[in-house]
């Protein structure tokens, strides 16, 4: 071959590589233009969408949990069975009634297990859904996004309230509101108030700790001023059993009858602690070591033992059972 013809060659090859080349791109261009005149396959999250994504996921999907608080018994049972410790319930008594005043979930920590679900007892049917849930359920609430993390603390009473136990018929299945209303109401409110619920839940020993502990329990003039309180009402009851027990189930039970202390109601335990059919008086489990105190402080005072030894023997079963 020539130089001449080898030149010739070579600027072909070069304009016919220019030519490829914005053949290329114009075909490109050609399908990113066409994506203008065609109709779009995505939609804009979350405000165009023909109906909330929420209300588009299946029935069984695990976001966000929530708590109907007109149907807890304030059993526990879900604090207890949380593996990870996201659960926080504290328990009160107001003028002889037992409510919650505190129940709070960590759903920034929660790996959504369900195994607080599954401990519930209370049954309930929710507006709308097909099938049975619980007190406690999942949603299909997810939007959680955040730059501050409290704001994933929900909590399902306010500060300062105070919510009565419910007690269910058995075998009752209650009805209760529509799924993911509670959620919605509890995520907003944790982005209002949040700052200030992380304020009080440590004036009340710390996030995550159990308001009445052992030690608190046991300080030596709260048992003798329990004791006190205790001593009439203990001789008032006398011999009568049906007293007894009454006092026990009012004074010092958690009155769930949640089943943890192995029997099936807290009167038929507080019944067997008095016939000397169950010796361990510290298996209430919602009651803590306020319960355990309180049953030992009475049936101690029951034996006719002097206040100051009866608080004594107390102390020793609450610090040996409770932490
Ligand atoms: S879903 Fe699992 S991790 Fe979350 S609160 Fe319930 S038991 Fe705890
Ligand atoms: S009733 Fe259900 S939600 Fe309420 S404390 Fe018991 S297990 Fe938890
Ligand atoms: S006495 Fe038993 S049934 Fe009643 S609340 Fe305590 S653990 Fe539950």
């Amino acid at each position: 071959m020539s130089s001449n013809q080898s030149g010739q060659s070579l600027t072909r090859g070069y304009i016919g590589n220019i030519v490829a080349a914005a053949k290329t791109t114009a075909e490109g261009m050609a399908v990113t233009l066409a994506q203008y005149f065609r109709r779009p396959t995505t939609v804009q999250y979350p405000d165009r969408t023909d109906v909330p994504v929420s209300e588009s996921l299946p029935e069984r999907y695990r976001g966000f949990l929530e708590v109907d608080m007109d149907i807890c018994t304030g059993c526990k049972a879900c604090e207890r069975d949380c593996p990870i410790d996201c659960i926080v319930i504290d328990l009160e008594k107001k003028e002889d009634v037992r409510g919650v005043v505190r129940f709070d979930i960590d759903m920034g920590k929660c790996m959504y297990c369900g195994i607080c679900v599954e401990a519930c007892p209370t049954d309930a049917q929710s507006v709308g859904d097909l099938e049975q849930t619980k007190c406690i359920r999942m949603t299909k609430e997810f939007e959680g996004a955040t730059s501050d993390f409290p704001t994933l603390t929900f909590r399902f009473v306010r500060p300062g309230d105070f919510v009565p136990f419910f007690k269910p018929k058995k075998g009752e299945i209650s009805s209760t509101k529509k799924r993911g209303e509670i959620a919605r109401y509890v995520r907003k409110k944790a982005q209002e108030y949040n700052v200030v619920a992380v304020r009080w839940a440590y004036a009340h020993g710390g996030a995550g700790a159990q308001k009445g502990g052992a030690a608190d329990a046991v300080k030596e003039e709260v048992l003798l001023k329990r004791a006190q309180e205790l001593e009439p009402l203990v001789k008032e009851a006398g011999n009568d059993v049906k007293k007894v027990e009454d006092l026990l189930y009012s004074q010092a039970l958690a009155q769930t009858d949640c089943e943890a202390c192995g029997w099936p109601t807290c009167r038929a335990y507080a019944d067997a602690m008095i016939s000397g059919k169950d010796g361990e008086f510290f298996k209430c489990e919602p009651g803590g070591a306020e319960a355990t105190r309180d049953m030992n402080l009475i049936l101690q005072i029951r034996l006719g033992k002097p206040l100051a030894d009866a608080a004594k023997a107390t102390a020793k079963v609450v610090l040996e059972h409770h932490k």
